[in-house]
Order: structure tokens, then C-alpha cells, then sequence
């Protein structure tokens, strides 16, 4: 693997994530909202998130810049990302397929909305954002460059950071119990463990 070619890998796979969550963009559209929570904050993290994942590396990938931050390329390490990535990938897919209906891209509830628990929700809450940590993951270990290869992770970790316990919140709000024994049933993003 050489440098140009982990660049490249890393860009399908964004190819691939924008393939995937493209239908259910158009469906969300056309089901109605309930109860919206998009304010500022929630469009800048999903600004922040879409600069560290997209923006920053697309960047580095298509010029180079900022050179000074590169380290040295290590093929294995490129390999290795191959692993995250296609994780990334059919959890994204997957989270998306279970999700159905119900998916926003930001924190909103839909007229008869349903809460999930089949599928990946039944082991994790946040099977989405688990992607986004993956794909982060996947980008350190494709880009050796400390701005770009971080970016991914750091924004990732913001908007989970910043949003997860806001959609909880609005969950509990909005299912009460059922919820509540969703939460005590399950981890956040990793399996039995977080
Ligand atoms: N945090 C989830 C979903 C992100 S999409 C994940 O990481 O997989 C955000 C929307 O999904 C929110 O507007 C919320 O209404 C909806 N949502 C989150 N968890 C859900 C669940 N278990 N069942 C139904 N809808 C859910």
C-alpha cells in the first residue's frame, strides 16, 4: 500500500458512507417532524464533525497541506485501517436499516415514531456514532498526518460528547420507561463496555 493508494482507500469509504446514508436522506424528508432540537449547537457539531471527518482530510488528500504535520507512512498501519473502515461501513449500513423512519440526522422525533431495540440497537445505543468512530479510526490510520489523520476522531468525539446525553434526554422525554429499561439493557457505543 503506498501513500496515494490509502488516500484513495480512505475517500471510497467516504463515497461508500454518502452511498449508503443517500436514501435515507430522501425518505426522512418526506416524514413529518414531531419535536425538533435543531438549534445552533446541534448544526455546529454537525459542522464540526463534517469538518473533521470530510473537510480537513479531503484537504490533505487532494493537496497535501499542512505538509509540516506529516509523519512517516507506514504500510501496515494502512492495512490495518482497512479493518475500521469496513466496519464503519456496515454499521452505518446496518444502523441506518434499523433505524428505518425514525432517522434524522439531527435530534428530532417523528410523527409515530418508533423506538429501536432490534438489530445492532440491541446491543448498543448509538450504533451510528460507534461509525463515526470507526470511520475516525479508519482515517488515522490512513493518513499519516497528525491534523488530517486526527481531524476524524476529534470530531467524532464532539458531537458524541456533546449531544449524547441531550439525546437521551429527548428519548426519555419521549418513550419514559420504555427507555429507561432500553438504557438499562444496553451500552452506549460499545458493546458491554461503554
Ligand atoms: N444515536 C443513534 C441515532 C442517531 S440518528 C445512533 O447513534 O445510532 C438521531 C435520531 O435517531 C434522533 O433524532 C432520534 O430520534 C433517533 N433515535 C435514536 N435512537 C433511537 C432508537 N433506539 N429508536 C428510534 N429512534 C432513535
Amino acid at each position: 500500500m503506498t501513500e496515494t493508494i490509502a488516500a484513495v482507500v480512505w475517500f471510497a469509504g467516504l463515497i461508500g458512507w454518502y452511498i449508503i446514508r443517500q436514501p435515507f436522506h430522501r425518505r426522512a424528508k418526506k416524514v413529518g417532524v414531531r419535536n425538533s432540537l435543531l438549534d445552533w449547537r446541534e448544526r455546529a457539531l454537525l459542522a464540526i464533525a463534517f469538518l473533521g471527518l470530510l473537510v480537513i482530510p479531503g484537504i490533505y488528500a487532494l493537496t497535501g497541506f499542512p505538509a509540516a504535520l506529516d509523519y512517516p507512512f507506514v504500510p501496515a498501519l494502512a492495512w490495518l485501517g482497512l479493518v475500521p473502515l469496513a466496519a464503519a461501513l456496515w454499521l452505518f449500513r446496518r444502523s441506518h436499516a434499523d433505524l428505518g423512519r425514525n432517522w434524522s440526522i439531527t435530534l428530532q422525533v417523528r410523527d409515530q415514531h418508533a423506538l429501536v431495540k432490534t438489530g445492532v440497537y440491541r446491543l448498543i445505543r448509538h450504533p451510528m456514532y460507534s461509525s463515526f468512530f470507526l470511520l475516525g479510526i479508519a482515517q488515522m490510520l490512513l493518513l499519516p498526518n497528525w491534523l488530517a489523520g486526527l481531524s476524524g476522531v476529534v470530531g467524532a468525539g464532539l458531537l458524541y460528547g456533546f449531544r449524547v446525553r441531550r439525546e437521551e434526554r429527548m428519548m426519555l422525554a419521549n418513550f419514559g420507561e420504555d427507555y429507561r429499561a432500553y438504557m438499562a439493557d444496553t451500552k452506549r457505543i460499545v458493546p458491554w463496555l461503554v
